[in-house]
C-alpha cells in the first residue's frame, strides 16, 4: 500500500519527501522567494546529512523490494498515469512554478508544465518500444555463440537540477530514470523547491512504490547537494547546472568511479546570413536571446550577423526588445519576468559594467527598470543588446545567463563558423539562412550538442541532447537516456 502523503504546503513549509512520506521539519528552514516581488512564498526544510542518508537508504530498499523487476509495461503505465495526474493538477503546478521563478504564467503553462507531461509520456513510449542488442558470433567449425544484452537499472540515481526550468528539467531526468527501473533522490534548486515537492504527491497518488522517488531540499556545498553526491549509496549522478558546479561534482564522484551525465552552461551563437528573410530571423532571434529572461541554457548570447544586414538586424532587434512586456507574471500579456534572484541580478549587472568598460555600445537596456508597486522588490533587469564587442571580451566569452547579447559582424561563411566555434562552451547554435545547402553545411560544422537551422528551442525528445566542451558530458533523450539510466549485462551463450 502506498502511504497517503500529507500536503507539502501546510503552514507554507515545503517538506522533504523520504520513503513515501513528507518528513516533519525538525531542523533548519530557508526561504523560498518570489523573484517578481521579493516576497517569501514558503519556508523550506533543509535536509541534513542523516536525512539525505535516509533518502538514499529508502531508495536502495525500494530497489531491493522489487521496483527494478516491475514489468516494463507497468512502469510505462505508471509514467502515463503520472502525466495524466499532472494534467489534472495542471494549474497547481503552474501556480507553484510561477511563484518560485517569477516567469510569465503563459510560459509556465505552455512550456514548463506542458513539457513535464510530455516528458513522462515520451519516456513511457521510449521504454515500451526499446529493444536490446544481440549478436551472433561465428566461432569457426560451425560453432556459434549468441550474445544478448540484458538491460538493468543503474541503481540509485542522484538527480540535481537548477532553477531556470525547474519541473521541465527535473522530469526530463526522472521520467527516463524511473522508466529504466531506477530509484531517485532528487535535489531541486534551493531557489525553486516547489514543483519537485508537488511531483512527490503526484507520484505517490499514481502508485509509485515508496522510496522510488525522494526529494531532499537544500543548497550545494555543505548542504543537501554535497551530502547527496558524496553519499556512497549513490550509483550515478545526473546533473544540470553550471559548468563550475559540474566540474566540482565530477571530482566528488571520481573516487567512487560513478557515471555522470552533465548538462551544463552555454554561450550559444546565432549566425545570421544576409539571404534570410529579415522578419523571420528577427522573430527567432528575439526569442532566442530573451526567452525566460535569457535564463535558458540554450539562449543565444552571441549574435554573428553578415555585415550587409548588420544595421537592419540591430535596429530590428532593438525595436522588438522594446515590445517585450515586463510585468506581473500573472498577467497574460507579460512576456518577460525577472531574474531568479537579487544575487543573480548582481552577477548580470556586473557583466553590464564589464561590457561598457570594454567599449560596448549599448543599443538598448543596460539598467534596472522601474516597475513600481508590488514588483519594486523584484529582481528585474532590462533586456540588453550590445555592439562593439569582440570574441576576446569577457561578456562574449563567459555565460551571463540573462537577457543580454552581443551583436558582432562577419563577412564570410568561414569566418562565421570560426567565430561561432571560438568558445570553451558547446551547447547549441542557430543558423539563419534561406540557402538550404549552406544551412546544413554550417549547422554540421558547429561544435555543439544541438545545431538549429531557421529555428530555436525546437526539441525532439527522442533525439540526443547534451553539450560539448564546458557544456557537458554525455547525451540524454530517447535511446541516449536509456543508455545512461541502464547498465546492460551482456550474456554470451555458446550454442
Ligand atoms: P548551479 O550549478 O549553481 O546549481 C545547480 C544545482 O546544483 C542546484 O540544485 C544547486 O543547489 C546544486 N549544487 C550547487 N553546488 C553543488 C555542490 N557542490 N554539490 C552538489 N550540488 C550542488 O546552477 P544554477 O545557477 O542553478 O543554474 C544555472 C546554470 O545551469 C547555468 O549555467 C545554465 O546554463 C545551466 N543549465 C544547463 C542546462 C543544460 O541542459 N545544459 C539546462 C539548464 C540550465
Amino acid at each position: 500500500m502506498t502511504p497517503q502523503p500529507a500536503s507539502p504546503r501546510p503552514e507554507n513549509i515545503l517538506r522533504n519527501f523520504v520513503d513515501g512520506r513528507f518528513v516533519e521539519p525538525d531542523g533548519k528552514l530557508f526561504r523560498d522567494i518570489d523573484p517578481a516581488t521579493g516576497r517569501t512564498v514558503a519556508q523550506v526544510h533543509e535536509a541534513d546529512l542523516p536525512l539525505v542518508g535516509r533518502a538514499v537508504t529508502s531508495a536502495r530498499r525500494a530497489l531491493a523490494q522489487g521496483w527494478s523487476d516491475t514489468p516494463v509495461r507497468e512502469r510505462a503505465a505508471l509514467l502515463r498515469r503520472a502525466a495524466d495526474r499532472i494534467e489534472e493538477r495542471f494549474e497547481e503546478f503552474v501556480v507553484a512554478e510561477v511563484a518560485d521563478t517569477g516567469k510569465p504564467i503563459t510560459q509556465a503553462r505552455d512550456l514548463d508544465v506542458a513539457r513535464a507531461i510530455t516528458n513522462f509520456r515520451t519516456f513511457a513510449d521510449v521504454i515500451a518500444a526499446a529493444g536490446q542488442e544481440s549478436f551472433m558470433t561465428e566461432l569457426g567449425d560451425g560453432r556459434r555463440a549468441l550474445n544478448y544484452a540484458v538491460r538493468k537499472p543503474v541503481g540509485v540515481v542522484a538527480v540535481i537540477v537548477p532553477w531556470n526550468l525547474p519541473l521541465l528539467l527535473l522530469t526530463w531526468k526522472v521520467a527516463p530514470a524511473l522508466a529504466c527501473g531506477n530509484a531517485v533522490v532528487v535535489k531541486p534548486s534551493e531557489e525553486t523547491p516547489a514543483t519537485a515537492t508537488l511531483l512527490a504527491q503526484v507520484l505517490a497518488e499514481v502508485g509509485l512504490p515508496r522510496g522510488v522517488y525522494n526529494v531532499v531540499h537544500g543548497f550545494g556545498a555543505g548542504s543537501a547537494g554535497e551530502f547527496l553526491t558524496t553519499h556512497p549509496g549513490i550509483d550515478a549522478v545526473t546533473f544540470t547546472g553550471s559548468s563550475a558546479t559540474g566540474s566540482h561534482v565530477m571530482r566528488t564522484v571520481a573516487d567512487r568511479v560513478r557515471p555522470v551525465s552533465f548538462e551544463l552552461g552555454g554561450k550559444n551563437a546565432a549566425v545570421v546570413f544576409d539571404d534570410i528573410d529579415l522578419d523571420e530571423a528577427l522573430t527567432g532571434l528575439t526569442r532566442s536571446v530573451f526567452a525566460n529572461t535569457g535564463q535558458v541554457c540554450l539562449c543565444t548570447e552571441r549574435v554573428y550577423v553578415q555585415r550587409t544586414i548588420f544595421d537592419d538586424i540591430a535596429a530590428g532587434l532593438v525595436e522588438r526588445a522594446a515590445q517585450l512586456k515586463l510585468g506581473s507574471p500573472a498577467d497574460e500579456s507579460t512576456t518577460t519576468g525577472p531574474l531568479i534572484s537579487q544575487a543573480h541580478r548582481r552577477k548580470v549587472r556586473h557583466y553590464f559594467e564589464v561590457a561598457e568598460q570594454a567599449g560596448a555600445e549599448v543599443l538598448t537596456g543596460g539598467g534596472i527598470p522601474e516597475l513600481g508597486g508590488d514588483l519594486s522588490g523584484g529582481s528585474w533587469i532590462e533586456p540588453t543588446l550590445w555592439t562593439g564587442l569582440t570574441n576576446t571580451d569577457r561578456p562574449v566569452r563567459e555565460e551571463i545567463f540573462g537577457p543580454a547579447a552581443a551583436l558582432i559582424p562577419f563577412d564570410t561563411e568561414d569566418e562565421a563558423v570560426a567565430l561561432a566555434n571560438d568558445t570553451d562552451y558547446g551547447l547549441a547554435a542557430a543558423v539563419w539562412t534561406n540557402d538550404l545547402r549552406r544551412g546544413h553545411r554550417v549547422a554540421q560544422q558547429m561544435r555543439v550538442g544541438i545545431s538549429w537551422v531557421n529555428t530555436w528551442f525546437t526539441r525532439e525528445l527522442r533525439s540526443p541532447f547534451g553539450g560539448a566542451g564546458l557544456s557537458g558530458i554525455g547525451r540524454e533523450g530517447g535511446e541516449s537516456s536509456l543508455h545512461f539510466y541502464s547498465e546492460p549485462t551482456n550474456v554470451c551463450v555458446q550454442l
